[in-house]
Formats: C-alpha cells, sequence, structure tokens
C-alpha cells in the first residue's frame, strides 16, 4: 500500500466524488478523522453510503434517507465491513466529510485533514478487517505526509463534541494507535523519509 503522485491510495477502489475543493491556504494533510456510517443506521452491505458520496443516494430508497437528498458528503476514504476501501477524493483536495468542527482551536477542520469513514454505527463494534485496514492506511498517511503524526488521529466526536459521536465508545482507539505507533516505528528503521505535505 502506498500513496501515489496523484495523492491516491493503491490497494483502494477509485471512485470519485464531486464532494470536494482545494485545499484553502496551502493547508497540507496535518489531521486524519475516523468516522463511521451506515445506511440505514445499523444495516451493512447496502451500498448507499457509497451512493450518498457520489451524490447518487435516492433519497425515496428508504424512509430514512429523505433528508440526505441533496447533500454533498464525502470522505477521502470508506472502509467497508470486510476491510475493502474505496476512495473518493484524492488526498490533496478538501472533502466535505466534518462539517462545523474545531481541533486544537483551528476551525475548520476539512481543510487540513483526511476523512475516513468506517461501515459502522456508533452502537456497534468494528470488524478486525477493517481495524487492519484501517491501521495500513494510517501508517501509510502518516509515512508519506510529513504534518501528519500518529498524535494527529483523531475520531469526528473529537473535533464535533456535542454534535457528533463517531467512531463511538465500542471503538480500540488504545489498540488501534498502539498497532500505528509500533508500524511507523518500524518502517523508521528501514526506510528513506517520504517527501509530502
Ligand atoms: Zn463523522
Amino acid at each position: 500500500m502506498e500513496i501515489l503522485d496523484n495523492h491516491r491510495l493503491t490497494g483502494a477502489r477509485w471512485a470519485p466524488s464531486p464532494h470536494h475543493d482545494a485545499r484553502p491556504g496551502g493547508s497540507g494533510v496535518e489531521l486524519a478523522v475516523v468516522h463511521c456510517v451506515s445506511l440505514p443506521e445499523g444495516v451493512y452491505g447496502t451500498g448507499a453510503p457509497e451512493r450518498l458520496f457520489l451524490g447518487t443516494l435516492d433519497g425515496g430508497e428508504h424512509s430514512s434517507f429523505a433528508d440526505l437528498d441533496g447533500m454533498e458528503v464525502a470522505p477521502h476514504l470508506l472502509i467497508d465491513r470486510e476491510g475493502e476501501i474505496v476512495q473518493f477524493v484524492a488526498f490533496d483536495r478538501r472533502a466535505w466529510h466534518a462539517g462545523v468542527s474545531s481541533w486544537r482551536g483551528r476551525a475548520g477542520c476539512n481543510a487540513f485533514s483526511v476523512g475516513i469513514e468506517l461501515e459502522g454505527c456508533v452502537a456497534d463494534g468494528y470488524d478486525a478487517r477493517q481495524y487492519e485496514s484501517l491501521r495500513r492506511v494510517l501508517v501509510t498517511l502518516v509515512r508519506h505526509y510529513a504534518g501528519l503524526s500518529v498524535e494527529r488521529i483523531v475520531g469526528h466526536a473529537e473535533i464535533a463534541p456535542g454534535r457528533k459521536l463517531d467512531p463511538g465508545p465500542a471503538f480500540d482507539w488504545s489498540g488501534l494507535l498502539r498497532n500505528v505507533t509500533a508500524d511507523v516505528a518500524a518502517c523508521g528503521l528501514d526506510q528513506q523519509p517520504l517527501i509530502g505535505t
């Protein structure tokens, strides 16, 4: 798994979304935000999150989708329950995933973050295959983008407190961050540092 010159991840299926724009003011990748999504809530394998992110979801598909009609949102990546990865937006672009948000006093986190959606909901746990894919993605991002580090991996709830809960209380932060930290350290022993923004 690596990141190409066009800011796309090898090992991810490319499904380009229109829901992005330029990162403003020279912002780079300085934060990774973990989310969860399922449509309908708690139902997996429907393909509806991908259609939402591509702008092709029909609000009439399900009674709970009505207020999603016309919503323009997308993460950079979606990891499904089997650990398969889809990329919607190149990492050098601002994807519209976090909404009103703030991290360490800095508002508008979309400008300087990568958004990663896990197929799931805050009431559920996550599949081991999702953790494995997420770990590999985060190690690759941290190694590639100089502005990103293990300390700069957060949940949506952390940057939008009181408004968002994802990825939820069942998410294993300690295990994930321990594994990512170990992998980044191991990579550093035999890899040249990579240039990135
Ligand atoms: Zn979220």
